[in-house]
C-alpha cells in the first residue's frame, strides 16, 4: 500500500503535470466556467495544488501505518480491547493533525480533510447545519419512538440466500444499474469500486434470517454505481471522472435506498413479487404491516443497523468527536468514555463493549480522523433538496414507482448530477440544482410527513 501510493503521488506531483497544467491557460479563459474544458483544467490544477504541499514519503508513512492499524483494528475489535488499538490510533491522529499543517491558513483544522471527501465545505458551517438538525431531529425521534414499535418479525423469518440474491439483483436492475458495464459480488462490508465508467463493482451482504439487511444495504449500495456509470463518457480517464463528493454520492445511494425503496408506492410495485418469491414467509404478512416493518424506528447502538430516522444522530456522534480530536479537546485515550456519554446523551443508550462503541467503523481505523463522516449526513440533508426538485418537475415520479418503473427519476438525476462527474463542488451542484444553498428544510418536511402517515396506518 505505501509503495502504491509513493508511485501515484509521485506522478500526480510530476513538474511535467505542472507545466501542462499553466501551457493551456489562456485558451481556457475564453471557455465559459461550465464548459469540459475549463472543468478540466481547473479540476486537475487543484488536485496538483492539492497534491504538491504533501511529501511522497509523508503519503507512504502514512499509507503504511493505515494498512497496520487496520489489521490491529480487526483484532482489537475481536478481543474488544480499546487499549489493543490505543498507540496506533494516536498515531493517527498526529498523521491527521500534520496532513492538515500541510495547507496553513484553515478556519479549523478539519478543514483541509473534510477538503479531500466533500471540496470546499468548512468545518463550522458543517456543524451548525448539524447543530440545527439535531434540534428538528431529537423531539421528532422521540415523538415517533413514544409510539408503539413496529412489529419486523416477517423480516426475521428465513430467506434462502440464492432467492434474496436474485431478488436484489433485479430490482436494482429496474432502479437502472447496468449489469453489462458492472456487476455485484458478495462480501463482509458492501462496497463500491470504479474502475472505469464502464465497470463499477458494488458488493452485497445477506443474512437469511434478516431480509433487510441484504436488501437495503443492495439498494443503497446501487446508488453508487448508477451514478458513477451515468458519467460523460467523454470524462473517462480525466480527473473529471468520479463523483464529485462523499456527500453528493451520498445523496445518491440514500435516495434508492431510502427516497425509493422505503416508499409506500414502491412495494405497491413489489410486494406482490416478493410474495411469490417467498409465498411461506410472507403471504400472511399485509403490506401494510410489511411497508410498517421495513420502517421500523428503534434506537440503536450500532450505526449500520440504525432506521432512517435515528441514523444520523450516531453520525453527528461521530462528526462532533473527530472534531473534538482534532481540536486537541479530546485525548485518544478518552474516547471510548467520551462516546458512552455521548451515545447516552444524544441516543440515551450505551456499551461498555467498545467494539459495538467507538471501535464499531472502519473509518478512523483505516485513514485520517476528520472529514470521515460529515459525508453521510449530509447526504440525507441533500438527497431529499434534490428529490423535492424531482417531484417538483416530474409530479407522476410516484406513479410510476407503483408501476416498477424508474425511468423519469433515473433520467432527471443523469441529467441534473450524474453525468457532470466532478465538474461542480458540492455546494454548486446543489445551487444549480435547488436555486438555494445546502438546507435542512426538505429534509425535515420529507420526515415528518412520512413518519405521521406512519403513525396514522398504526392506529387503523
Ligand atoms: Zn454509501
Amino acid at each position: 500500500m505505501a509503495t502504491i501510493s509513493r508511485i501515484i503521488h509521485e506522478k500526480q506531483t510530476d513538474p511535467a503535470v505542472g507545466k501542462l497544467l499553466d501551457n493551456p491557460e489562456p485558451m481556457v479563459e475564453s471557455f465559459p466556467y461550465d464548459h469540459d474544458n475549463s472543468a478540466f483544467v481547473r479540476i486537475a490544477r487543484r488536485d496538483f495544488e492539492r497534491a504538491i504541499k504533501v511529501p511522497s514519503s509523508f503519503i507512504s508513512d502514512a499509507s503504511s501505518h493505515f494498512a497496520s492499524t487496520y489489521q490491529a483494528w480487526t483484532d482489537a475489535c475481536l478481543s474488544n480491547k480499546f487499549k489493543g488499538i490505543l498507540p496506533m490510533l494516536e498515531k493517527t491522529l498526529v498523521i491527521s493533525r500534520q496532513m492538515a499543517d500541510f495547507f496553513p491558513g484553515y478556519d479549523h483544522i478539519a478543514d483541509p480533510l473534510i477538503d479531500f471527501s466533500d471540496y470546499g465545505l468548512k468545518a463550522n458551517n458543517v456543524r451548525k447545519i448539524i447543530i440545527e438538525l439535531r434540534q428538528q431531529l431529537i423531539p421528532l425521534v422521540q415523538t415517533v419512538t413514544a409510539q408503539e414499535i413496529a412489529d419486523d418479525s416477517c423480516l426475521h423469518k428465513h430467506f434462502p440466500e440464492k432467492k434474496q440474491l436474485d431478488f436484489s439483483a433485479q430490482m436494482i436492475k429496474a432502479f437502472g444499474f447496468n449489469f453489462s458495464r458492472g456487476r455485484q459480488d458478495q462480501s463482509p462490508h458492501p462496497f463500491t469500486i470504479s474502475l472505469s465508467i464502464d465497470d463499477v463493482r458494488i458488493t452485497t451482504r445477506i443474512i437469511e434470517g434478516d431480509l433487510s439487511w441484504g436488501f437495503f444495504s443492495t439498494t443503497h449500495e446501487a446508488g453508487h454505481p448508477m451514478y458513477e456509470q451515468g458519467i460523460k463518457r467523454s470524462f473517462e480517464d480525466t480527473p473529471l471522472k468520479r463523483g464529485t463528493s462523499s456527500s453528493i454520492h451520498e445523496s445518491q445511494s440514500r435516495t434508492w435506498e431510502n427516497l425509493v425503496s422505503r416508499s409506500r408506492p414502491f412495494w405497491e410495485y413489489f410486494y406482490p413479487h416478493l410474495q411469490k418469491t417467498f409465498p411461506e414467509q410472507l403471504n400472511p404478512v399485509s403490506l401494510d404491516s410489511f411497508y410498517r416493518a421495513v420502517n421500523k424506528v428503534q434506537r440503536s447502538v450500532i450505526r449500520t443497523e440504525a432506521d432512517e430516522l435515528t441514523y444520523n444522530l450516531h453520525v453527528m456522534i461521530r462528526f462532533e468527536l473527530e472534531l473534538q480530536l482534532m481540536e486537541g479537546e479530546l485525548a485518544v485515550k478518552d474516547l471510548p468514555e467520551a462516546w458512552r456519554a455521548a451515545y447516552q446523551r444524544v441516543l440515551g443508550l450505551s456499551t461498555d463493549n467498545d467494539s459495538d462503541g467507538c471501535m464499531q467503523d472502519i473509518h478512523w481505523f483505516s485513514k485520517m480522523i476528520g472529514g470521515a463522516f460529515q459525508g453521510y449526513t449530509l447526504g440525507n440533508i441533500i438527497s431529499a433538496q434534490f428529490f423535492e426538485r424531482a417531484l417538483q418537475a416530474h409530479p407522476e415520479i410516484p406513479q410510476e414507482f407503483r408501476k416498477g418503473e424508474f425511468h423519469t427519476l433515473r433520467n432527471w438525476l443523469t441529467e441534473h448530477i450524474y453525468q457532470h462527474g466532478r465538474k461542480f463542488t458540492t455546494t454548486e451542484l446543489i445551487q444549480r440544482i435547488t436555486g438555494e444553498g445546502l438546507s435542512i428544510g426538505p429534509y425535515i418536511r420529507y420526515l415528518k410527513k412520512k413518519f405521521s402517515e406512519l403513525h396514522k396506518i398504526e392506529k387503523h
